[in-house]
Formats: structure tokens, sequence, C-alpha cells
């Protein structure tokens, strides 16, 4: 094959790029990718010359998503949250129901602002649909994650075909509003992770607006709360503002979530509705 020989060529030369560039030249009948996957799999970096070719972000709403294409093609669904001033503070929490997310409703309220909590269908069993009714009467805003995450192997969104994507998304829709009493008005796809046409699709056809996230805390894989806690406030310091991803899932977010809240009262952060949302994605 002719990467196996251009590999062992290639090792043999080193890292000599104007090399590099020839056996390119030498081997016209290597389609360029192939070339320089290998060379990047020999490597390990893509080399200045190749051309990294991703699609075009495609914009969902000027100022506020677009859809980036990064490593392997992947559509990753970008925040934008310039409809935030500095300070202001928008909390969102994925994957629940579960045990701990009646805990961190209340402790959210301290603020008196909602928060948005991000559901799978699958959990919406008794137990859960008792719990997102509870969230939904203190205020807050149950929205949609998907029915698995996203499908039933907790592969992305990508791994379907849109009307699948679709048909799940208004399931778990429907099942939020018969269960909390209200029509959810937000989407999150599992790993931010999407198509744009798919994601047109639930925007126009299921009326539900995007959202990703403008800080991580990453809360899954910090175990320790008081870890957390010193996590989440250096990643809102430096960014001064931001939609806030956690999920309720997690123990030591339950944990933290509170101190969080009192801790931005505290140092002049305000927590705001997630309507300022809507009405960013709406205007115009
Ligand atoms: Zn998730």
């Amino acid at each position: 094959m002719a990467g196996k020989y251009l590999r062992n060529k290639m090792v043999s030369m080193g890292k000599n790029f104007s090399v590099l560039n020839s056996c390119v030249d030498k081997y016209p009948h290597a389609p360029p990718e192939r070339v320089f996957a290998e060379i990047r799999s020999v490597f390990g970096f893509a080399s200045a010359f190749a051309k990294t070719a991703l699609p075009q972000d495609v914009i969902i709403k000027p100022g506020f998503a677009k859809i980036r294409y990064v490593k392997n093609n992947v559509p990753y669904l970008v925040q934008e949250d310039s409809f935030l001033k500095k300070g202001e503070i928008i909390f969102t929490f994925d994957d629940g129901p579960d045990l701990s997310s009646q805990g961190i409703a209340a402790d959210m309220l301290m603020v008196r602002e909602p928060s948005i909590f991000f559901v799978l269908g699958k959990k919406l069993n008794s137990a859960g649909r008792a719990i997102i009714r509870a969230e939904n009467l203190m205020g807050h805003y149950i929205a949609v994650h998907g029915y698995y995450h996203a499908t039933e192997t907790d592969a992305p969104y990508t791994a379907y075909p849109t009307s699948k994507i679709l048909d799940h998304i208004s399931l778990v829709s429907d099942m939020i509003k018969d269960a909390a009493g209200a029509k959810p008005l937000f989407f999150r796809p599992p790993y931010g992770i999407m198509a744009p046409d798919a994601l047109e699709s639930v925007i126009s056809d299921l009326k539900l607006v995007p959202l990703g996230w403008t800080i991580d805390t990453l809360d899954w894989s910090v175990k320790s709360p008081d870890e957390l806690f010193d996590k989440a406030i250096a990643l809102i310091q430096k960014r001064g503002k931001g939609i806030i991803l956690m999920h309720d899932t997690q123990p030591q977010t339950a944990q933290t979530a509170g101190r969080l809240v009192i801790w931005l009262k505290d140092n002049n952060y305000k927590i705001v509705s997630p309507e300022r949302i809507t009405r960013a994605f709406y205007k115009d």
C-alpha cells in the first residue's frame, strides 16, 4: 500500500518538511487527504501544508449561536452570550432528573431567579416526572436534552437521521409538557453535537431555542465539592459572565450549587432569568 510505503519512507527521512513535500509530489496517485492522514499518524501533528478543509461555520442566529465543525468534521454548537452584561450568569443543569435535582433547584432559588434543567426522557418515570413537576412549580425551566443521551448507546445525534432525532425530541417535549405542565422552550443537544440541518428543524418544527453554554465547569470530572467550588469560581471570574453548564446528576454539584449561588451574590454577580435567552433568540 502507498500509505505503508510512505510511512516507512517518512520515518526514515525524519521530520523534514521539504522532503515530505517532495514525497507528496512523488506519489501523485495517493489522494492528498490520505497522504496528510499518514503524515499525521506518523508524526502526530497536522503538517503546515496539509489542507484541513473543515466546512464553514453555520450561523444559527447571528450573535447567538453557530455550528462549528471541529476535528473529524464534528458539528459542534458554539454558544455566544453577547446578550448578557458583565456579571450576569445563567445556570443550566443537564442529564437529570435525578435524586440531587430538587435540592439543587431549591438552592438555585436563593437568588429568586430560575435555572434551566435539560432532562432526559428515559429518566421521566413516575419519580422523574414528580421531580420536574416540582422544579416547574418552583419557577425553573424544564428543557429537552434528549430521550437517550443522545442515542441509545450514548453516541451523539450525528449517528441518527434527522427524522429520528425529531421524533425523540418531540416525544420528550410532550413528556415534559405532560409531567411538568409547561411546554419546554429550550433544547440542548447532548455533548453540544448536532448537524445544522437537524438543529434548524428542531428550531422551526418543534419551536425550541437551541442553547449551548459559555462556561463549562466539567463538574463530573471534579469529585471534591471544595475543588469544584474553587474551579467554578475561577472560571466565572475569568470570563466575567456566562451560561454555566453543570449536571444535577453529580453529588458534588448538589453540594456546591448553594454555596456558589451565595458566593456569586456576595461578589456582585447577578443570576438572571432564562427569559433573557428567548428574548435574544427571537428578537428581529
Ligand atoms: Zn448531557
